[in-house]
């Protein structure tokens, strides 16, 4: 059988990896990038529903995760979001920012598919989709890939094959066998940026609210997040919730401010002084849907009666929850429906300038497949560009 000979493989035809490709390739080097689905780049078609949230104006190494902090710095500052943006800009593609330095494009996110493909091609990288990995090997002059296509024999082999997150779109674990069969160690992986489901006693009352959004403030261990929460018919979903699924682990509790911008014991003492006839359903009515009203009472038991004969305790009562309102998730959605993945190839395994194997030569990991996790708003895209960009320069 003939063995087909490349400078670079990088396997996963994903955000990370076809950045990367095109990066080798625009310095001369002869690349192909294989993926074991029908189609490139479908995470980035499906994302920012539809339109790809590319990148965040505001991208800085705090916005990700990680058990070394440090290491998304160099690759972040190498290559960065203005980069990204005036790659963008230079393809003629139309963007906005929605909120919080989130940057969508106007059309459609076939535009950041196109533009991947189009610098691919001009790098004269080949790309081959419908591609199983059989097996990796190293040698002498790098690696061998077997696949369901031929042989591979290349100098430098990239791994972009991405999370666990929707395997319905291809993800697979095949990154973390690749670096566990050469040594290099995986950090558990966990669903993350995935909506909260419920114990069955909030759920019954909850459930009823799917379709309400509400802006809150959630934190969990210490980081919060001040954007909008969803109630579903499993439980609760919306942006800060899906930023704080980051932050926790089963057994946590959630803290959300319902009232962000406003006291709730002033609204409260405001209704008892001004109109102390009205029905507590009516006074918290004024901030939020009816439907809401109804079931916090029922949740809380608490008194449905006029204002000025609930007594002090009640009161604060009534405003601690709504300002700090706790609630213990049963766990989260899971893989099925989280936009990333946490955990993954450890980092102090990995050059953070080059993004190489520190103890194996010619072998890469970028993009979601490291244990670098970005917050919801563009930066795990970044840290997709960022991260293939160093790769790049390189592999
Ligand atoms: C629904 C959804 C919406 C999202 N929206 C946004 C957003 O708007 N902004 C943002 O910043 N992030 C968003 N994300 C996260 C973002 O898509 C990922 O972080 C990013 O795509 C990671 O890039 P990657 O190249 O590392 O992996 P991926 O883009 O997942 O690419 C991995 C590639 O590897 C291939 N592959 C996997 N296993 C194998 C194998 N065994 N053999 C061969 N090929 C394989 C896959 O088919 C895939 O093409 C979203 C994620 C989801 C699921």
């Amino acid at each position: 059988m003939s063995v087909i000979k490349r400078d670079v493989i990088v396997i996963g035809a994903g955000a990370a990896g076809l950045f990367c490709a095109a990066q080798a390739g625009a310095r001369g080097r002869n690349v192909e990038v294989l993926d074991h689905a029908k189609k490139i780049g479908r995470k980035i078609l499906m994302s920012g529903g539809g339109r790809c949230n590319f990148t965040n104006m505001y991208a800085e190494p705090d916005n990700f995760l990680s058990n070394n902090p440090h290491f998304c710095k160099s690759a972040l500052s190498r290559y960065t979001q203005w980069d990204f943006i005036g790659l963008v800009a230079s393809y003629g593609i139309a963007y906005h920012e929605k909120t919080l330095g989130q940057l969508f494009c106007d059309d459609s996110a076939k535009d950041i598919v196109n533009l991947l493909e189009s610098e691919c091609a001009k790098a004269d990288v080949t790309i081959t989709t419908r591609c199983e990995i059989l097996s990796v090997e190293k040698v002498a002059s790098g690696f061998v890939v077997n696949t369901s296509l031929g042989m591979y024999e290349c100098k430098s082999l990239v791994i972009a094959t991405g999370g666990l997150s929707m395997p319905k779109l291809g993800a697979s674990p095949f990154g973390y066998q690749i670096a566990e069969k050469f040594g290099l160690p995986v950090l558990p992986t966990r669903a993350a940026l995935v909506p909260f489901t419920l114990h069955e006693k909030d759920k019954s009352v909850l459930a009823e609210l799917s379709g309400i959004a509400v802006d809150v403030a959630a934190s969990c261990n210490n980081t919060s997040f001040k954007e909008a929460m969803l109630f579903t018919h499993r439980g609760l979903s919306g942006p800060s919730m899906l930023q704080v699924s980051s932050y926790w682990t089963p057994g946590d509790e959630v803290e959300i401010n319902l009232m962000p911008t406003q006291s709730a014991s002033e609204l409260i003492e405001d209704a008892r002084t001004n109109n102390p006839d009205a029905q507590l359903a009516t006074c918290l009515g004024k901030v939020f849907p009816k439907r809401m009203v109804q079931s916090f009472i029922e949740l809380n038991g608490w008194r449905n009666v006029p204002v000025k004969q609930l007594s002090h305790a009640e009161c604060s009562e009534i405003a601690d929850t709504l300002q700090e309102w706790k609630i213990k998730p049963n766990g989260t959605e899971g893989y099925r429906t989280a936009e990333v993945t946490l955990g993954g190839v450890d980092t102090d395994a990995l050059s953070s300038k080059t993004m190489m194997a520190k103890d194996v030569d010619g072998l890469y990991f970028i993009g979601e497949v490291v244990d670098v996790t970005g917050w919801l708003g563009g930066f795990n895209f970044q840290w997709a560009w960022s991260s293939g960009w160093a790769a790049g320069q390189v592999a």
